[in-house]
């Protein structure tokens, strides 16, 4: 587990994590729910390592070589003097342990976490997802009520796990119909939703084969698959011109998201975004924000309504700042959906987020072996991500 970046760190800074101790320690009184939480006093913290293994081995990106067959995550689990247990990503580094351990061990729920905002105690940052699922297990809640829904709001479920697979093994690549079965086996497990990752020109074919191919496998899929709505994602490897070109290749076919196209810019976005709106995408969504963010730079396109869609990392930024960022999101109508590539376990999170809060609009899916987890209730149905009716997330170790 890599420790955060600068620039996840002035992410949180920008999304207000640095204010949060204070304020908000403050506002822990408030909390209705509150009674029930100082009864309960950490007693223990455990890291674990758990293989969340992909169904299938993921290739390139426009960006980055092979990706592999899926992490083996850490997990933070807490417990409580009264036997409560909650556990969840680390979302920080596994040689802080010690620290984390003398930082919450012995103290009260109630001085880390308040359930109307989250994790209250600064430092207590990377146990984020663990006490927001140890909160809703001592309060009987699962995470999306605890966030205030009455009712979860439930959004379709895209695979995230449409990679280019027509391109391995690199000494005999295997073509177009690999990419297909892939998408076969994804509907297979319910998706009806397929992002498809697109700019094989950047760095693993010519420009010219590279855009070829991009649309010729958006086109397939698209006529192999006629009831999944499509996403693309360019991992900055286009410019206006060349996202544009590949646009032009893929005409008449409807997209639900194109995100990433190239790191974002006031010029280039609006540029693509007026080309988008008058050439027949124009009820598409514009998404940006999982990488190389300038946040002024996001909220200016979302305050012009040009970017529609806010994609930080469910964990990378944390559970508690999106929570914090929801609000603000609301405001320029920019809709969200957390980033949780990677790991299974990312995804119910960033489902429960969204369940609880509202304005989300499709969750990332990253399908993966359940020898490890439970998933339980968190499950897809007709199209959607299910979230669990259980207390916290839903989610239960195998073995714990
Ligand atoms: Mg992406």
């Amino acid at each position: 587990m890599k420790t955060l970046s600068r620039r996840q760190l002035l992410q949180r800074a920008a999304c207000g994590i640095g204010a949060l101790a204070f304020h908000d320690v403050a506002r822990a009184a408030d909390d209705p729910l509150a009674a029930r939480l100082p009864g309960h006093k950490i007693q223990s913290l455990d890291l674990k390592p758990v293989p969340l293994p992909w169904p299938r081995l993921v290739g390139k990106n426009a960006k980055r070589d092979v990706h592999g067959r899926g992490p083996t995550v850490t997990v933070a689990i807490l417990k409580t003097d009264q036997g409560a247990m909650g556990w969840g990503e680390l979302g920080g580094n596994p040689k802080d342990l010690e620290k984390l351990r003398g930082l919450v061990i012995g103290r009260p729920v109630s001085e880390i976490f308040n359930s109307t905002v989250g994790t209250t105690l600064r430092d207590a940052q990377p146990l984020d997802i663990a006490l927001h699922d140890l909160a809703g297990v001592i309060l009987g809640q699962p995470v999306w009520e605890m966030l205030g829904a009455e009712k979860p709001h439930l959004y379709p479920v895209y695979s995230g796990m449409v990679y280019f697979d027509d391109l391995e093994p690199k000494d005999k690549p295997v073509g177009i119909g690999q990419v297909l079965n892939n998408c076969a086996a994804d509907r297979e497990l319910g998706y009806r939703q397929l992002k498809v990752k697109i700019g094989r020109g950047n760095r693993w074919m010519s420009k010219e084969d590279g855009l070829k191919r991009d649309v010729e496998v958006v086109r397939e899929i698209h006529k192999a698959f006629p009831d999944c709505e499509l996403l693309v994602d360019g991992n900055d490897g286009f410019n206006v011109a060349t996202a544009i070109a590949f646009l032009k290749g893929i005409e008449g076919i409807p997209l639900f998201w194109i995100e990433e196209p190239f790191v974002e810019s006031v010029a280039a976005w609006t540029e693509l975004h007026a080309w988008t709106r008058t050439h027949g995408w124009g009820k598409t969504l514009l998404a940006d924000g999982e990488q190389h963010n300038d946040i002024p730079v996001l909220e200016e396109l979302e305050a012009k309504g040009i970017l529609n869609v806010r994609l930080l990392d469910i964990v990378g930024l944390g559970f508690t700042p999106w929570r914090a960022l929801m609000p603000k999101l609301v405001k320029t109508r920019t809709v969200s959906s957390p980033h949780a590539w990677g790991s299974g376990l990312k995804t119910i999170y960033a489902a429960h987020l969204v369940a609880g809060l509202g304005n989300g609009c499709t969750v990332e899916g990253v399908s993966c072996s359940h020898e490890h987890v439970d998933f339980g209730e968190n499950v897809i149905r007709d199209g959607k991500m299910q979230v669990s009716n259980k207390p916290g997330f839903g989610l239960a170790l195998r073995g714990a």
